[in-house]
């Protein structure tokens, strides 16, 4: 046999494949299905037919998925074209996009133009994650190759990505974690049987899961209990203490107070309505007294009483932040008893 010039490589490799039998093949195989890159670059492969004459089939239809999950290859349907002719050879191609190494290669034989084909993928052929090309060759009786339209050119990409893991079989729900008892400090049912007073007077809810102690903020977490309610609504002291901090803070707190208690806890009432602050540092309060009026100052949409109860101090470095709402739901529930 004559050596063939390089560039008509391809075509030479298309036309022996017609007279094989159909068998599945080649990843990897001398000489294999994938014409060189440099021919893919040029265009080569799928765009110059053997003969000058411009007759060959064209893909008039290429469906593939962009995405697919690692495993069975997806469904890949197609269609071709080619005037007056009735059946075209048509192999069909997955190969990795980076190395364009075949990883899967199936012979369709002599198929009829002008119908919807769907690949039929062998048995056990899977891909692993990764990006991918799926190309169609094909040539008709008389040596005419793919022609690449403009609008379809036989080839498109498919990326795999790992499946998404089966999810967990439902189990029943964990009873609602409570919260694990601070050593030191009362218990919700313990300070309220002390007479710990709502700090909201008047009509609130807690809000939605934005709202709870724990709740995502950028770069942080929620450290208190919102507490919604209208504006100006009376904001009192839970428990007897001292001021020790008041404040404003624009682009957070807004107007806020602190208190410490002599039974372990810190106290942060924040976004009160401004002028209303009605204590300073320092000064002894009440169990119930009246420290603000609820408002949104600083970083708030809407007014609510954003509560911290803080454990071995405010902002102290031995301290830390508790979820306050199993308090102010005891509380609440004394307050409405
Ligand atoms: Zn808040």
């Amino acid at each position: 046999m004559r050596l063939a010039p390089l560039r008509a490589l391809p075509a030479l490799i298309v036309a022996l494949l017609c007279a094989s039998t159909p068998t599945l093949a080649l990843a990897g195989s001398p000489g294999g299905l994938q014409a060189p890159s440099a021919a893919r670059a040029g265009g080569s492969e799928y765009g110059v037919p053997a003969r000058v004459s411009a007759h060959g089939p064209v893909v008039s239809r290429l469906s593939v998925p962009r995405t697919a999950s690692a495993g069975r290859p997806p469904r890949v349907t197609l269609r071709l074209e080619e005037p007056g002719v009735g059946t075209v050879a048509v192999r069909v191609t997955i190969a990795e996009e980076s190395t364009q190494k075949a990883v899967i290669s199936v012979p369709l034989g002599w198929v009829h133009t002008r119908r919807t084909l769907t690949v039929s993928w062998p048995s056990g052929a899977a891909l692993t994650p990764g990006s991918y090309q799926v190309s169609v060759r094909a040539h008709d009786h008389h040596g005419g190759t793919l022609l690449r339209s403009a609008h379809s050119s036989g080839v498109a990409s498919l990326t795999v990505s790992q499946p998404v893991a089966a999810p967990e079989p439902a189990a029943p729900p964990p009873p609602a974690p409570a919260s694990p008892p601070e050593a030191g400090v009362p218990s919700p049912a313990q300070s309220a049987a002390a007479g710990a007073v709502f700090p909201v007077s008047g009509a609130h809810n807690f809000g939605g899961p934005e709202n709870r102690f724990g709740a995502p903020r950028g770069a942080h977490t929620h450290q208190g209990q919102d507490v919604l309610t209208a504006e100006g609504t009376p904001i009192l002291a839970p428990m007897a203490g001292t001021i020790s901090w008041t404040s404003y803070q624009a682009g957070g707190a807004g107007y806020y107070a602190v208190e410490h208690t002599g039974v372990g806890f810190d106290f942060m009432f924040a976004h009160c309505q401004a002028g209303s602050l009605a204590v300073g540092n320092g000064q002894a309060i009440a169990a119930g007294a009246q420290l603000c009026s609820a408002g949104q100052t600083g970083d708030a949409t809407t007014p609510h009483l954003h509560f911290e109860m803080w454990v071995g101090g405010w902002q102290a470095s031995a301290g830390h932040p508790i979820d306050p709402l199993p308090y102010l739901e005891a509380w609440d529930r004394l307050g409405a008893s």
